[in-house]
């Protein structure tokens, strides 16, 4: 019988374990499987508020990819995993009609959901920018506004997501001789609190301020209402939007699943399997990976250096061949990443450098280069 490998979640992860696997062999059958049917190309999603993007140019068919590398994709809820039995249960979209689909190897490449962090109000009265429809109603939100009495905006999170929609904003009113405030609010002392070196966030916050962005650090979201924002430190101000950012949950199913995790993240040996199972790997935000005091960042770097080589460990372990073990390139102790500002520009950042120049440029390279494998 041909071994099926079974991939749950087809983004950056699970895109890149498929993608490998069937250009090492076309031996196995291959079953991809997602509730959406279009892979999201999600760092793109702050550029859709300034409508610099089009959700059809950063996303992709994916049963249209998966007839292309001879795999099949099922668009289906997974429910449940049932891992002696070797099954995972499916629901159909929309009908929820269940399916017991069988696997001999998994994959859980589930990524991660945003989350409010129990804040009074803020799942209800917030947008965010986490998903293809949420960043979506989010600019319909936008351009409904009146823009007459400059209103305020907050956006909240000051990482990498929330300096890409705050200079996006910027970027969507000036295009419309519009004006509103827009307040870009972080819990921590500085901008960018997750990469070490205190240069980028100088430069991030000075770029910012100068496009007019307020820039609020040690600040904390303490309770939305309807049309007022309450912070920790007492202060109450009103608001027209807010856009938020901040913070990330695994996702429900990975919550339920009775696995070995750090703060719900699924932990993952050398090699990229759970621990304890030969079987049954996880990859990208939602695995756990930590080897010589390096854990593995969540970012589209990470998702697809580990969808590799989980792919490859697959291949290992039906050869009988010794697993090769995973090495983290863009951790939480040592991160990079293009950070896009507006206005055409974007920093360019690891712990051994730092520059603007092409910044913007290489990021939109990176993005069309990796939207070509869709086409
Ligand atoms: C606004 C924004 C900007 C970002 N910018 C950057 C950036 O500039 N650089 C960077 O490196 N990273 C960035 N990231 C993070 C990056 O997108 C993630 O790290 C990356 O997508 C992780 O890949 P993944 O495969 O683990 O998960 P994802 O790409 O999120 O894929 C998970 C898939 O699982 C599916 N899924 C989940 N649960 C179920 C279920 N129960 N049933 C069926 N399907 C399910 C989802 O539909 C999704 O397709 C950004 C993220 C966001 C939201």
């Amino acid at each position: 019988m041909t071994v099926r490998v079974v991939v749950l979640g087809c983004g950056f992860g699970g895109v890149e374990v498929a993608r490998t696997l069937r250009k090492e062999t076309n031996e196995l059958e291959l079953v991809m499987v997602d509730r959406s049917t279009r892979f999201d190309y999600q760092p793109a999603y702050p550029e859709l508020l300034s409508g610099k993007v089009t959700p059809e140019e950063i996303s992709a068919d994916l049963s249209t990819f998966a007839a292309k590398i001879g795999a099949s994709f099922l668009h289906a809820e997974v429910q449940e995993i049932k891992f002696p039995a070797q099954t995972v249960t499916l629901g159909s979209i929309p009908a929820g009609k269940a399916q017991e689909v069988r696997y001999d190897f998994l994959v859980l490449a589930l990524g991660a959901e945003q989350t409010f962090f129990g804040i009074p109000g803020a799942e209800e009265f917030s947008y965010t920018v986490d998903t293809m429809a949420a960043a979506t109603e989010t600019k319909s939100a936008l351009d409904q506004r009146e823009y007459t009495n400059a209103p305020n905006i907050f956006v909240i999170g000051g990482g990498l997501s929330g300096i890409e929609v705050a200079g996006e904003l910027v970027d969507y009113l000036k295009a419309r001789d519009a004006h509103a405030h827009i307040f870009l609010v972080e819990m921590m002392p500085r901008l960018l609190p997750g990469f070490p070196r205190e240069t980028v966030s100088n430069y991030v916050s000075t770029f910012l301020r100068a496009r007019g962005v307020e820039i609020m650090t040690n600040t904390a979201v303490q309770e939305v209402e309807k049309r007022e924002i309450t912070f920790r430190d007492g202060r109450k101000l009103p608001y027209e939007l807010i856009i938020w950012t901040a913070g990330i949950k695994p996702s429900c199913l990975c919550e339920q699943l009775d696995l070995p995790k750090q703060k719900g993240w699924l932990n993952v040996d050398r090699y990229l399997r759970i621990a304890g199972m030969e079987r049954v790997f996880a990859v990208g935000d939602a695995a756990c990976f930590e080897a010589h005091g390096l854990r593995s960042g969540q970012n589209v770097e990470e998702a697809e250096a580990q969808g590799t080589r989980a792919a490859r460990n697959i291949l290992r372990t039906l050869r009988g061949a010794r697993l090769r073990a995973y090495k983290p390139k863009n951790t939480i102790q040592n991160p990079r990443a293009i950070i896009s500002l507006g206005d055409g520009k974007a920093v360019v950042y690891s712990n051994r450098f730092m520059f603007t120049t092409l910044g913007y440029r290489i990021k939109k390279f990176i993005e069309r280069h990796y939207m070509m494998r869709f086409r």
